[in-house]
């Protein structure tokens, strides 16, 4: 097990207790500055990353805590950042007239929260505007009724869509150019539209990441069966 920047949670407080950093419980450029210097006292590589050594040396494993959990939080989280709930993140129609439960497991809304963190409330707070999510999370119970790929990274917390249409607000390429120029996106698809206007926007955060920042666009075949290419100006 490991904890690096963008962590969050118990483990995150316990190590910068551990080091003698205030217990924030996130891993931010502090905690990076303060595991090197705590590496570097300790005879460790620099790294920055609090790894399985850094974690023994500090006290944080090896009996004390158990084995690596799939994630730092205890419960979900009702808000995912200033403006966005959990509750928005996961509502679905379909999931509703089909009473199918869409709540994410622990691990999965640690993802959202980095999601949210790094792409979904930048977006609403450069727009200043409300920012319509389309789709968020979905369950695989939910994925399978809608027909939706089983690999998605909506089923991990790691997606939204955002429709913009008929809103107040930007315009779905708006959001798209935003993402594509300024943000620290996984995956971006122009989803189906014209070369004006996509449907919506669809984009994803990888969780401890590396991002990829691949952009795509979806279109579909004359057969109707979507495909996708990189997405060009
Ligand atoms: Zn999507």
């Amino acid at each position: 097990m490991r904890l690096k920047q963008g962590d969050k949670g118990e483990l995150v407080s316990k190590l910068q207790r551990a080091i003698g950093l205030d217990p924030v419980g996130v891993y931010g450029p502090k905690t990076v500055a303060g595991v090197q210097v705590f590496q570097h006292c300790k005879g460790l590589p620099n790294t920055g990353v609090a790894d399985e050594a850094t974690l023994k040396a500090a006290g944080i494993l090896g009996g004390a805590v158990k084995e690596e959990s799939k994630s730092t939080l205890t419960e979900l989280p009702e808000k995912l950042s200033a403006n966005f709930s959990m509750k928005e993140f996961v509502a679905s129609s379909t999931a509703k007239r089909k009473g199918i439960d869409n709540n994410p497991g622990l691990e999965h809304a640690e993802a959202a929260l980095e999601l949210f963190d790094n792409i979904v409330q930048p977006i609403r707070d450069h727009f200043g505007t409300s920012i319509f999510l389309s789709s968020g999370y979905r369950s695989a119970a939910l994925n399978k009724a809608i027909g939706g790929s089983q690999t998605s990274q909506h089923s991990k917390g790691e997606a939204v869509d955002i429709d913009m249409d008929g809103r107040k607000g930007p315009e779905n390429e708006d959001v798209f150019h935003y993402i594509r120029k300024n943000l620290p996106f996984d995956q971006l698809i122009w989803e189906f539209g014209d070369s004006k206007r996509p449907d919506w926007v669809h984009v994803s955060y990888k969780k401890g990441g590396p991002q990829r920042g691949q952009i795509l666009a979806a279109k579909r075949n004359s057969a109707g069966k979507t495909y996708y290419e990189p997405w060009k100006a």
